[in-house]
């Protein structure tokens, strides 16, 4: 199957998740993630109007923002080290994985020096894996509130990464935990804290996630098919 017909099959299971879970489809926004894939196959999905997609390497999504058109919306969902956000600040839209109070620090003063805002997510481990990283969901609404001070950020929401199982059930109860938390800090009423976007869900378990309340699935294998990290 193409890369479009691939596109076109998730973005249909998107719109059902949707409609299960009564929610009108402009909420979720499919990010295409395109990490190790050639801008070639980017390029292929421009023509029905995609627009946002994932990467998780500074060095790789700076190569291809530089090679595409300029209104693709570029999401960092991956680690990011505090030495390479000045690479970044003025090439993402959003970036999805903060999980340090130094990091939103460093992306505070490059968005400043860039006469910029930047949105961002904090990522949270809700499995609370060892591998992944991520604050805690204990952690999470102290480093929102510290953060919400910093200037030339705007904090949206949150983001997780749940593990990899073999059926998306069980991971129902780590997204409805994110959204759990989610409201929780709503509650809490920081200034310059929004607070409407889930990032959740991935190509094993994003139908699940939009059930539960994503607002933003990230989406590689089953758009671009398999990664092979080899041929790098
Ligand atoms: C690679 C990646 C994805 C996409 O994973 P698939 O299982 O291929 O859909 C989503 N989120 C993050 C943070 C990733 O690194």
């Amino acid at each position: 199957m193409s890369v479009c017909d691939q596109y076109r099959r998730v973005e249909e299971k998107v719109k059902n998740a949707c409609k299960r879970a009564g929610r009108p489809p402009e909420e979720v926004t499919l990010i295409a993630v395109s990490k190790t894939k050639p801008a070639s196959m980017i390029e292929e999905l421009l023509p029905l109007g995609v627009r946002d997609f994932g990467e998780n390497k500074v060095q790789e999504l700076t190569a291809k923002e530089e090679a595409l058109p300029k209104d693709i919306r570029w999401h960092m969902i991956g680690h990011l080290q505090r030495n390479k956000v000045k690479y970044v600040i003025d090439k993402a839209c959003m970036i999805h994985s903060v999980d340090s109070l130094r990091l939103a620090q460093e992306i505070s003063k490059e968005a400043v020096k860039h006469d910029l805002v930047m949105p961002v997510l904090v990522e949270v481990n809700v499995a609370g894996e060892e591998s992944k990283f991520g604050v805690s969901v204990e952690e999470a609404p102290s480093l929102v509130e510290e953060m919400a001070k910093l200037p030339g950020i705007q904090i949206k929401g949150l983001m997780t990464i749940a593990p990899y199982v073999e059926d998306p059930e069980e991971n129902r109860n780590i997204f409805r935990n994110l959204r759990k938390l989610s409201v929780d800090i709503r509650e809490k009423n920081f200034d310059n804290v929004i607070m409407d976007v889930l990032s959740m869900g991935m190509t094993g378990d994003y139908e699940v996630a939009i059930e539960e309340g994503a607002t933003h699935v990230r989406v590689g294998t089953g758009i671009f098919g398999e990664r092979n990290y080899n041929i790098e």
